[in-house]
């Protein structure tokens, strides 16, 4: 089947209503044109560390393979050639757990409120992206995130924030995240927020025995689109369980809005200077070849 953009979000609200069962405690929520967020469902139970979704996620992005891989001894972390890592865990009842990590796109991203020039931005669909254009390379992202993804290419000239932006680049062509098309175990599973809830506590109530009872995401940060399940307590997967329930950026509003509006400017006149040495420094660059 062949959807355009159009009908693709309308086929995926329409199958989350319909998939929907039981009421969810916490709905999707939709923006004002009525559009519900998008997100995945990572189930932790389902994971044999394969890293079929690194491999995906490097192919998407047109960057390097992975070198390295999953191992119980050195966790690996995001960098700017990784946009997402898979990690090994020995677990405390003896058997082994496995979980994926990226960026978890949060519904209130404190990325996007620390950046002062929006290029870490909250599209209505849900994937957080970054856009260069935008980016004046002050990092504030990366200090804000309270799940420590942003990472920037620091051996670059012109440095990149570099993290997962769950495909979104080829959403206009109907194609779901590389990660969640590739992995051959179903541990990824695409859908609205909402479904992805309902699937989640699905699959919960049915396997009682097989999760533990927390769905990583639904609450915390304010929630994300990025929702984990999995046989044991999430800090055990190398989870930060410590995140608050509240968004971050409602801590921020009362400091926001107590800069004076001419300082609003500031952000605009800095993204400008950063351009101007940009172009400085490539034509500086040039000179010397
Ligand atoms: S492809 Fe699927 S099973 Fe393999 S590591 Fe990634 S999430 Fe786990
Ligand atoms: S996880 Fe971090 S980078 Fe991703 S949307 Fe949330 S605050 Fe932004």
């Amino acid at each position: 089947m062949s959807l355009n953009r159009r009908t693709f979000f309308k086929f995926w609200g329409v199958a989350g209503a319909a998939l929907a069962f039981g009421k969810s405690l916490e709905a999707a929520p939709a923006s004002d044109d009525g559009v519900e967020l998008m997100g995945v469902l990572y189930d932790a139970s389902r994971c044999v560390g394969c890293q079929t979704c690194e491999f995906a996620c490097a192919d998407s992005h047109n960057m390097e393979f992975p070198e390295d891989g999953p191992s119980t001894d050195i966790k690996r972390s995001l960098d700017p050639t990784k946009r997402t890592v898979v990690n090994w865990y020995n677990l405390p009842d003896g058997s082994e757990g496995y979980s994926k990590k990226q960026c978890m796109h949060c519904n209130e991203p404190a990325c996007f409120t620390a950046c002062l020039t929006q290029a870490l931005y909250k599209t209505k669909e849900g994937p957080v992206v970054w856009r260069e254009d935008k980016c004046m390379g002050c990092r504030f992202c990366m200090i804000s995130c309270p799940f420590e993804i942003p990472k920037a290419e620091y051996d670059n000239n012109n440095p990149r924030i570099v993290k997962c932006n769950m495909c979104y680049h080829k959403w206009a062509d109907s194609e779901r995240p590389a990660c969640v098309n590739d992995c051959p175990y179903d541990a990824l599973m695409f859908g609205t927020r909402r479904e992805l809830l309902d699937e989640a506590r699905k699959r919960m109530l049915e396997n009682p025995d097989t999760y533990h009872p927390h769905i990583y995401g639904e609450k915390e940060a304010g929630g994300t689109s990025w929702l984990v399940i999995s046989p044991v307590p999430v800090e055990q997967i190398g989870f930060n369980n410590k995140i608050q329930l509240k968004s971050y950026p409602t801590l921020t509003k009362g400091f926001v809005s107590s800069i004076a509006p001419v300082d609003l400017l500031l952000p605009a006149f800095l993204l400008g200077l950063y351009e101007a040495t940009k172009v400085r420094t490539q034509n500086t660059e040039e000179e010397e070849l």
